[in-house]
């Protein structure tokens, strides 16, 4: 008898935007040619931070399998799980959840990290001894701030509308051996540094805002690697342009993240590479 397929999804507000839903597909496509029984049923959920618990809850009892989390639920989605990987406990938010029978509830982990360090990668874009400033401080941030301090800069600075969320994701990795500092994204007290690679990782562009960014934050040869994709890209794809600044969008971690959320929930790890082109085709 043919197996249910693999019931999936992705949890967001906005969810309109996610291409999570067509990733996967192509990463089952690609076990289904190995083993034709395979398939999965991954939908994207609008889901409000407020109704987390009881659509979470709902995707279990319908047999839910794993789980994307995206904005503005990664850090709230940590408080559902009864145990989290090594990156997860790291962050303080989770990307990805794997309910785990043996353990009764769902097990959350955090891909992000890994999914930017592997497009990082790609792109040739070295972390080690480098000055690396972040901006924005919500989920996102939290995902990825762990695996950046790894790859062992020189410094991380993280800037944010709000300073304190900021500030206090900055205590949270207090016992690094790297220097970090917060700041506000506002007060242009970071006038005199000069980093060698932005991590853009607010989310402004999704309501087409532009950022206060200040060309003298960056070196003369830095790198701006923006998380979004798409439309959202825009407003800091057009700044990076006007002021001769080479810039990276996100699709490569968004489809590396899904990648690692693929194989903690198959045992199995698909091609990235294809399934890049094919979005990156598309979204140009
Ligand atoms: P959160 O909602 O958790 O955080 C949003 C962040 O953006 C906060 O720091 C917020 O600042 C800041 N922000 C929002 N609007 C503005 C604005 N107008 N001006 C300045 N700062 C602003 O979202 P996430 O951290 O989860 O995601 C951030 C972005 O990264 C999203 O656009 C998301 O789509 C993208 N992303 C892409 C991934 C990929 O694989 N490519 C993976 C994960 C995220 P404040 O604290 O002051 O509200």
């Amino acid at each position: 008898m043919t197996p249910p397929p693999l019931k999936l999804a992705v949890f967001g507000d906005p969810i309109g935007h996610s291409r999570s839903p067509q990733i996967h597909q192509a990463f089952a496509a690609q076990r289904a040619a190995l083993q034709p029984s395979f398939a999965i049923d991954y939908a994207a959920v609008r889901c409000p931070l407020e109704q987390l618990p009881t659509t979470l809850a709902e995707f279990q009892q319908q047999g839910g399998h794993g789980l994307n989390l995206t904005l503005p639920l990664k850090q709230a989605g940590a408080d559902h799980c009864v145990a989290l990987s090594a990156h997860a406990r790291a962050s303080g938010a989770v990307n990805t959840l794997h309910w785990r029978s043996d353990l009764n509830g769902w097990m959350g982990h955090n891909t992000d990290g890994v999914g930017l360090m592997a497009d990082l990668q790609r792109l040739n874009l070295d972390v080690r001894g480098r000055r690396v400033l972040i901006i924005g401080a919500g989920g996102a941030t939290a995902g990825v701030l762990p695996a950046l301090l790894a790859a062992a800069p020189a410094a991380v600075w993280v800037l944010n509308r709000s300073l304190d969320k900021a500030e206090q994701l900055c205590q949270q990795h207090a016992s690094s051996a790297i220097p970090l500092q917060a700041g506000s994204l506002s007060d242009g007290s970071v006038n005199a540094e000069a980093f060698d690679l932005c991590i853009q990782a607010s989310s402004a562009g999704h309501q087409q805002q532009h950022l206060p960014l200040s060309r003298q934050w960056l070196s003369a040869s830095a790198t701006v690697y923006d998380l979004n994709y798409g439309s959202a890209h825009q407003p800091v794809a057009d700044w990076c342009h006007t002021h001769g600044i080479a810039v990276h969008d996100g699709l490569g971690m968004l489809v590396e993240q899904a990648a690692a959320a693929f194989a903690i929930w198959t045992g199995w790890s698909p091609q990235t590479s294809s399934v890049l082109h094919d979005l990156r085709r598309e979204l140009n």
